[in-house]
């Protein structure tokens, strides 16, 4: 889907990445629209940092991320944060967010550069997922 079209981050937006045919992300439209709905973009899938499930959770938000967030706060503090309607949750939130959209187009650019794209392709789409993420 190479048409351009996004919704200016509408809450619940899937567009705010332009991806080939195939869905392999190539394009990012910073939007706050997923900090909204409280998602975070993991490698293996989108955690809602809402969810009850996180209340009591130590764990980094992403623990396989390099983030400013990831490395200094918790899923229950970013949590917290985002349920007390804090501001601090959505900078934290949106640190992360394009930390990973930036980290996977390095990922992508490298791929080109020593023409392995379709193996990051392929390994992108079997540990990624839209759907919510089960740690
Ligand atoms: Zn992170």
């Amino acid at each position: 889907m190479l048409d351009g079209r996004h919704d200016g981050g509408k809450p619940g937006s899937k567009r705010h990445v332009l991806v080939d045919r195939q869905g392999t992300p190539l394009a990012i439209w910073l939007t706050p629209a997923t900090v909204r709905d409280g998602q975070l973009l993991t490698a293996h899938g989108v955690l809602v940092i809402r969810n009850a499930r996180y209340a009591e959770d130590r764990e980094a938000p992403d623990p396989d991320c390099g983030c400013y967030t990831c490395r200094h706060f918790s899923r229950a503090y970013l949590r917290h944060l985002f349920m007390a309607d804090e501001m601090t949750a959505a900078t934290l939130m949106t640190v992360h967010n394009l930390y990973f959209y930036l980290d996977l187009m390095r990922g992508i650019r490298d791929a080109i550069g020593f023409g392995s794209f379709e193996k990051l392709r392929s390994e992108f789409h079997q540990t990624f997922s839209r759907r919510q993420c089960s740690t």
